[in-house]
Formats: structure tokens, C-alpha cells, sequence
């Protein structure tokens, strides 16, 4: 899908989620936070649910979570604006509280359908919420920074389950785990495998530490 194709169908979404009813958190929320920056974005960063300034402003990560995203970024030298940033959950849950199953199963959807318009090679997860979507059972304290391959909308992507930005704020331990994690995005995309290559390597864990 082109540039054009792929912002059409992305606002579609964006139009969808701002008129959505299929769970409670549309009733308190200021406005929907559907996603955004790169359509043609090789990584795309995927978080738990918005925070207060991120429903105030319709944004994701602009808050102090995302000042430290955006600082991570700089670190390893990727733009914000080339990659793309996304929720699993699209409406603030009441209080910052985690989302509940059945707000993940009924939001599902909307980010399914932005994976695969997008087409990211690299799906980087921020916090367990986003994790278990694609590595369910699994732990980030045990698998952080570990690159995994896994089959999602039509095609094998590398997934790396990182600590999300706002536990990192709270841990300076984990604030040094993260950003010893994010120096390896930049190595997965500059690694040249080829989709030959990758079918080989099904399943198995990558190790660029
Ligand atoms: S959180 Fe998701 S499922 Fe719930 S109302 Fe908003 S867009 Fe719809």
C-alpha cells in the first residue's frame, strides 16, 4: 500500500476509535488517542492505554512517559516522526488503571488493523500489557531487550518486549535496562535479513546483546 493508501486507512481507524462504544472507557475519556506519526514507519512502538495528558491532548506518549520515549529516540537517533506510536487501549482508563480483558478484546481491532496497514519489521512493546499480546504468558522482567519472532497479520515480525517508559521513570534500574535495550532497535534494523532468512530462523531467539 502507498503513502496516500496507507494515511486513508489509517484515518478510517482514527474515525472509527473516535466514535467507538464497544467498551465503558469512551464515557469518561477527554478524546480518543488512536495513534500516530509514521504510516510507513518500520518500527512501531506499542504502549498500554493513554494518560491524563495524552487524553487531553488526543496524542500518544506526551507526557513524561513520552518525554522519555522521545529522549530514548534521540539516544539511538530515530526520529519520532519515523516511527509509528500506538496504544493497545485507544480511550483513558478511568484513574490510570490498568485495562481490563474485556476493554483489550474490544479494542483489539483498531490496532490489529494499524499492524497491518503499517507493516512494521520491528514491533517494539512497551509495558506487559503490550507483551502479552503478542508473547502471552511471558514476563518482561525475564524477557525484556530479547528479540522475538512472531507471525501477526500475514507475516513474521521481530517483536522486542521492553519495560514501559513510566516504570522507568519510577526505577532507575530499569531506566538503565531500558535504555541498554533500546541500543538494540537500531541493530535489528540495520541487520540484513532477508525474509529467506528469517523463515529459518522461526521461533528462534535473536541475541544482538
Ligand atoms: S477503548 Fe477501544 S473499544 Fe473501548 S470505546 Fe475506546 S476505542 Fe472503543
Amino acid at each position: 500500500m502507498d503513502l496516500a493508501g496507507k494515511n486513508k486507512e489509517l484515518e478510517k481507524i482514527a474515525q472509527q476509535v473516535a466514535t467507538c462504544k464497544k467498551c465503558s472507557l469512551y464515557k469518561n475519556a477527554t478524546k480518543p488517542v488512536p495513534g500516530e506519526e509514521n504510516p510507513q514507519a518500520e518500527v512501531m512502538f506499542i504502549g498500554e492505554a493513554p494518560g491524563y495528558w495524552e487524553d487531553q491532548q488526543g496524542r500518544p506518549f506526551v507526557g513524561q512517559a513520552g518525554k522519555l520515549l522521545n529522549e530514548l529516540l534521540q539516544l539511538i537517533k530515530l526520529p519520532r516522526e519515523s516511527v509509528f506510536i500506538a496504544n493497545v487501549i485507544k480511550h483513558r482508563p478511568p484513574g490510570n488503571r490498568d485495562p481490563l480483558p474485556e476493554e483489550i478484546e474490544a479494542c483489539k481491532e483498531f490496532l490489529d488493523a494499524q499492524i497491518k496497514i503499517i507493516d512494521p519489521k520491528i514491533i517494539v512493546t512497551l509495558g506487559r500489557f503490550s507483551l502479552n499480546k503478542f508473547l502471552p504468558g511471558e514476563f518482561i522482567s525475564k524477557i525484556h531487550g530479547q528479540a522475538r519472532f512472531v507471525e501477526f497479520a500475514g507475516r513474521k515480525r521481530i517483536v522486542i518486549p521492553m519495560y514501559h517508559p513510566a516504570a522507568a521513570l519510577r526505577n532507575e534500574r530499569i531506566m538503565e535496562e531500558l535504555k541498554f535495550d533500546f541500543q538494540k532497535i537500531k541493530k535489528f534494523l540495520k541487520s540484513s535479513l532477508s525474509d529467506e532468512e528469517n523463515k529459518d530462523e522461526e521461533n528462534k531467539q535473536l541475541s544482538f546483546i
